[in-house]
Order: C-alpha cells, then sequence, then structure tokens
C-alpha cells in the first residue's frame, strides 16, 4: 500500500526530491510590488499596498471592514478583544486546533475551555456544544454562566479545520441563544464558504492568517474581519497603539498593540492575493486526484461536505488506526514525502491540561488517525 501511495504522490508533484506538506508559489506581481514598495520607502506601518489589501479582502469575503495585522494570532487575539473577552472570562473552543487558537484566549488571561469536534468537518461540533451549555451553564442577566467556576463564559471560537468549514451556522445559532459571542478561527480558510457565504463572516469577529503556509503569504500576516464599524475602528486603533491622529503629538488613549502589518508584507500579499483563484483551482484539481485515488486505497480522504466549497488547504486522510498512521508517517517521510500528524490535542498539552473540557471522543479518535498530505500548489 505504502508503495503505492509514496508513487502516486511523486507523480503528482513529478519529482523524486523532497515534497513539502505545502509551499507557498510566487508567480504574479510579487517582484514587482515588492520593488515598488521598496522604491517608495513605504516598507513599514504605512502604505498604498496595505489600504489596497484590506479593501480587496474586505470585498473578497464580503465583510464589510478588514483590518490587517502582523500575523493570524495577533488577528485573533484583538478580535476576542473586540468581542468583550477580559480576564476571568472563559472561552470555548476546539481541542483539535493549531496551539494559536487557544494562546489569543490565553493572552487576554481567560481560559479556554475544549470541546470535542465534528467527525465529518473537524470543526467544532454543534452537538457538543450544545450538550455541554445544556448541562454545564445557566444564564443570569443575560450572561452564560459556567457552573463548575462561577465565570462567564463570554465567547466561542470554532475552527474551519485545514480549510474545511464547520456547521458555523448552528453554532452561532446555539451561542445567540446562550449569549455568547462568536469569534471565528477562519485562519485556515481563505476561499471556503459554508451556504455560499465566506467563512469568517459569520461570527461577530474572525481572524484570517497569511503565515508561510497558509493558501497564500505575506510572509506573515493576519486580517481581522467584522460587520460591525465600530468594531472596524476600534480594531484599527488597538492594532496601531491606540494612538490618536495629530500632525505631530503622541497622544495614546489606551495600552495597545504594534500589530500593524507592514506595508511590504502587504505588497507581497497583494500580488499573492491577485493569484488566490488560479491557486484554489489547482488545489481542487489536487484534491480530486486524491479522492479517486484513495477510493481505490479504501482509505478514507477528507472531502468537501454538503452545503461547504473547501480551499482544499490542507488534503488529510485518516488511517485505520494508530499504528497504521505511524507507519504511514514513517514510510512517507523517510522516502522524501513530507506527511504530518494532526496537532496534539490542546487539552492535553501541560499547559493547558487543567482547562475544563468533554470527552472529547471523535477529538481522540481523530488525533490517532488523521495524517496531511502534499498539498501544495503543484
Ligand atoms: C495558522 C493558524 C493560526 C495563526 O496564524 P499565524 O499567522 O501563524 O499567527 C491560528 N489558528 C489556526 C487554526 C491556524 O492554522
Amino acid at each position: 500500500m505504502y508503495k503505492q501511495i509514496i508513487k502516486f504522490i511523486k507523480e503528482l508533484y513529478k519529482t523524486d526530491n523532497f515534497i513539502a506538506l505545502h509551499e507557498p508559489r510566487f508567480r504574479g506581481n510579487e517582484k514587482a510590488y515588492l520593488n515598488e514598495c521598496i522604491d517608495s520607502t513605504f516598507v513599514s506601518s504605512v502604505g498604498i499596498f496595505v489600504n489596497k489589501f484590506e479593501e480587496k479582502v474586505a470585498q473578497y469575503t464580503g465583510s464589510k471592514y478588514a483590518i490587517a495585522t502582523v500575523n493570524g494570532t495577533s488577528a485573533l487575539h484583538i478580535s476576542l478583544i473586540l468581542a468583550n473577552v477580559q480576564k476571568k472570562d472563559e472561552v470555548i473552543t476546539q481541542s483539535l486546533s493549531f496551539i494559536a487558537t487557544a494562546n489569543a484566549i490565553s493572552y487576554i488571561g481567560a481560559k479556554p475551555i475544549f470541546l470535542d469536534v465534528d467527525k465529518k468537518t473537524l470543526g467544532l461540533s454543534h452537538q457538543a456544544l450544545k450538550k455541554f451549555l445544556e448541562e454545564n451553564t445557566y444564564i443570569k442577566k443575560n450572561k452564560c454562566i459556567n457552573k463548575k467556576t462561577g465565570k462567564i463564559i463570554k465567547a466561542c471560537v470554532p475552527m474551519h479545520t485545514f480549510g474545511h468549514p464547520c456547521k458555523i451556522d448552528k453554532i452561532v445559532q446555539i451561542c445567540k441563544d446562550y449569549h455568547i459571542e462568536v469569534v471565528e478561527d477562519a485562519a485556515e480558510s481563505l476561499g471556503s464558504y459554508y451556504k455560499g457565504k465566506h467563512t469568517g463572516t459569520f461570527g461577530k469577529v474572525s481572524a484570517i492568517s497569511f503565515n508561510g503556509n497558509k493558501i497564500i503569504t505575506a510572509g506573515g500576516g493576519g486580517v481581522i474581519l467584522t460587520n460591525d464599524k465600530n468594531l472596524a475602528k476600534r480594531a484599527k486603533h488597538l492594532t496601531t497603539t491606540a494612538k490618536i491622529a495629530h500632525p505631530y503629538e503622541y497622544i495614546h488613549d489606551e495600552i495597545a498593540f504594534n500589530y500593524r502589518m507592514p506595508n511590504i508584507n502587504a505588497a507581497l500579499l497583494l500580488a499573492q492575493f491577485e493569484q488566490l483563484d488560479s491557486f484554489l483551482k489547482e488545489k481542487r484539481i489536487l484534491s480530486k486526484k486524491y479522492k479517486q485515488f484513495f477510493k481505490l486505497q479504501n482509505i478514507d480522504f477528507i472531502s468537501e461536505k454538503k452545503d461547504c466549497k473547501s480551499n482544499y488547504w490542507l488534503n488529510a486522510i485518516i488511517l485505520k488506526n494508530k499504528k497504521q498512521r505511524d507507519l504511514f508517517l514513517k514510510q512517507t517521510n523517510i522516502n522524501n514525502i513530507m506527511t504530518r500528524p494532526v496537532w496534539k490535542l490542546l487539552s492535553e498539552l501541560d499547559i493547558y491540561k487543567d482547562c475544563q473540557k468533554d470527552k472529547l471522543t471523535n477529538s481522540i479518535f481523530l488525533q490517532d488517525r488523521i495524517v496531511n498530505i502534499p498539498s501544495g500548489v503543484v
């Protein structure tokens, strides 16, 4: 089995050399825009590329406002502040996610609660969410109180895993019933839609990442999406050291952050953005080939679900058990094909093991079986 898979992936990428899990492709105006940016001397936190990019991403996603940041984690951090998450609050998220999701919650001093994911979408399970809230919380003065800790559950952060949309409409409805704000971690899902609407536009506010391994990259970068004009204004203020506009004086009206995306990164990103649709198209072709191949191998390939359009950022398969997974990882990696297991569950890390969680049945099952396979544009 492994020999056939290795042969297939090498043929897909038409190489015997190392095949990465995901690699950026610079085929467009990257060098032209970077040169233009350098020539202008506006390489830092002010410039036309940042503004242009913000306009484009707002237009593309259908979000009213977009605020560019230095990375996806900072976008998530600010998004949680905009959702009014404070120290001592609690925030529900999924255990099966990248560390940044939980860290952004911790930066505020709030505590994550880790719930299970849906076995099909790999995103936060709306059933697990409903069950947890029914059994563990009560509403007092329009606030959702955790019976165990007496603390307020202020927000919920679902994540669209590997670019596959979670059942975000159901999650939003449940959270509404419990007076919980939804902050979408859409870091991986630029170009993914749920019921025809772009991911990251369902919650109050959301974050997308443009790290080097994402579908398009700014080197490092992120963006905050929101439809709320006041939140957008506040996002810009908080990401730019809360400086009051003034011809020369330095007045800052709160303790804030230096999180603005530099113009040089935005120049790269704008060129990448122009190629997004072609990347999406090519990734769709790649995933279709994988899907057909793995079907013959009787291996479960994770594909787009009903009502969803996935960007197929990172392809994944689910193997029969941990032993098979470990063998697969070993065989592919020694053969120059980069494959990786899914993240260790956040609730199992020492830094988060004291956090409240549910049984995480699906998460534990998936943790032992998921493998990500090369997904970069060929
Ligand atoms: C990449 C990623 C982030 C963080 O983005 P950075 O730009 O690397 O800070 C957050 N959440 C998830 C799920 C991610 O995959």
